[in-house]
């Protein structure tokens, strides 16, 4: 039987595992397995909330294991460090406990079809002292120590003596993910404050946010960002563009022009890599930042049987541009893979893929959402903002969602949701 591996399950890897166990697996007409080095799967355009504490990732993480037994598909739990081309066989690290003690050694998986979707790691650009003293927002386990460390400072805070004392926390990198969490720091600042936090409030708060660039979220049109930093202006954000940061310290963020910027939590969110790993593993060709070249059809450049989806690939579009690694290409890329092994295995031509950009939402928190929007029916983007750009920015993580569970039960989640509302706190406060 056809063996396919799919490693990495976040924003597309899971819904192509769904999608292919569902089709596939379930009838045996294909063995596919995933491959994550966790546990759970949270969908990785909510790691902002997670860090603040205004999602759980004890409640919302899904169960690989379960997923897998009701779609039709395996789970292998581990991180994934070697292929062997010939032998067609992956390797996944020996994985250890809680404690450091070797739990599971080595393992060879036989593959006849791979996709990799493991997804893109913050690039700090070499900047001296940041893996010491920033956190990165690569994963749930980074979210929630980012969580940690923010709560045991607001309960510092509360006892500390010190009138002019505050929270100094610095971001790097105004892409969507630094004003998101930054908006999403003011709106969990307001919330603590109802739950016994001394002292807080938005005036506690020191929030810099750090951009290289002339202005923020450089992504997206000019006037959605002008919107977005007028905002965040009057959120209280110190928002300082056209500074480039070279150092960060206990003490802070060292800018180029010799400025320190008071910190005693840093977050880097200034640009994505693929994991080093993966610079020519197996002899497969990668760009600058390691990503896995693809053809149209998003078959590795040098191996036809090894395909890259989602923030790992490397994709050119016929305008020169590479796809940018955002959820929404991960989730088509899922869908045209899907149909290519199909194809593959029923012998007919494959498909290219052309990046659709639907547009581009930012949320800032309850305050605001603001974005543009593609569309067939309009020629170019439409800025919209309030509450039409919320329901469409909450109804991506929905589309994900009834990739992975169908309408019926991301309905009854829904409505858990809106119940759990009622019943939990608005923060997760431990
Ligand atoms: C805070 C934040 C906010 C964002 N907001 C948005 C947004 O609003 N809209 C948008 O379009 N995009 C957003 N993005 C970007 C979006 O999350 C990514 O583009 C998208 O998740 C990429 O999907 P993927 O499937 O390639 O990788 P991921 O979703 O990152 O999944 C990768 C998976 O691979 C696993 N993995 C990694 N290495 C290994 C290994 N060696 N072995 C086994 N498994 C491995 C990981 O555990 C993970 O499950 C945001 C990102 C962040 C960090």
């Amino acid at each position: 039987m056809t063996k396919i591996i799919v490693v990495g399950g976040g924003a597309g890897g899971l819904e192509l595992a769904t999608k292919l166990g569902r089709k596939l697996g379930r009838k045996g007409k294909a063995e596919v397995t995933l491959v994550d080095r966790n546990r759970t799967h949270l969908w990785k355009p909510l790691l902002h909330e997670v860090a603040t504490g205004a999602m759980d990732p004890g409640i919302d993480g899904l169960s690989y294991r379960s997923h897998a037994h009701n779609h039709g598909f395996g789970f292998q739990m581990g991180s994934l460090t070697y292929i062997d081309r010939d032998a067609r066989t992956i390797t996944l690290a020996p994985m250890l406990d809680d404690s450091g003690r070797p739990m599971l050694s080595e393992r060879t998986l036989q593959y006849d079809i791979l996709v990799l979707a493991i997804g893109s790691v913050s690039n700090d650009f070499g900047t001296q002292g940041v893996r010491d003293h920033c956190i990165f927002l690569d994963s749930p386990q980074q979210a929630e120590r980012f969580h940690d460390e923010l709560m045991n400072r607001f309960l510092q805070y509360g006892e500390s003596e010190a009138v002019d004392d505050k929270v100094n926390i610095a971001i790097v990198g105004a892409g969507a993910t630094g004003v998101e969490l930054s908006a999403e720091l003011y709106n969990a600042v307001e919330h603590l404050s109802a739950y016994g936090f001394k002292k807080l409030s938005r005036d506690c708060l020191r929030l810099t946010l750090v951009e290289a660039g002339p202005r923020i979220l450089p992504a997206l049109p000019e006037r959605i960002s002008g919107m977005a930093h007028k905002e965040l202006r009057e959120l209280g954000v110190d928002v300082r563009t056209n500074t480039m940061v070279v150092e960060a310290t206990a003490e802070g963020l060292k800018t180029r022009d010799d400025e320190l910027i008071p910190a005693t939590l840093m977050v880097w969110a200034a640009g994505i890599k693929a994991p080093n790993f993966l610079k020519e593993i197996a002899g497969l060709e990668t760009n600058r930042i390691n990503q896995l070249t693809v053809k149209p059809t998003l078959q590795t450049s040098r191996d036809d049987s090894i395909f890259a989806i989602g923030d790992c690939a490397h994709c050119m579009q016929e305008n020169g541009k590479p796809v940018p690694p955002r959820a929404q290409s991960a989730h088509q890329m899922a869908s045209l893979v899907y149909d290519n092994i199909l194809a593959r295995l029923n012998n007919k031509p494959l498909k290219s893929y052309v990046y659709k950009d639907h547009g581009s939402l930012v949320s800032l928190s309850r305050y605001s959402t603001v974005g543009s929007l593609m569309g067939n029916l309009m020629r170019g983007s439409m800025m919209v903002e309030g509450r039409i750009a919320r329901t469409v920015y909450v109804s991506l993580y929905r589309m994900h969602q009834v990739a992975l569970h169908g309408y019926t039960r991301t309905g009854l989640m829904m409505l858990v949701g809106r119940i759990n509302r009622f019943l939990r706190p608005r923060l997760k406060l431990h």
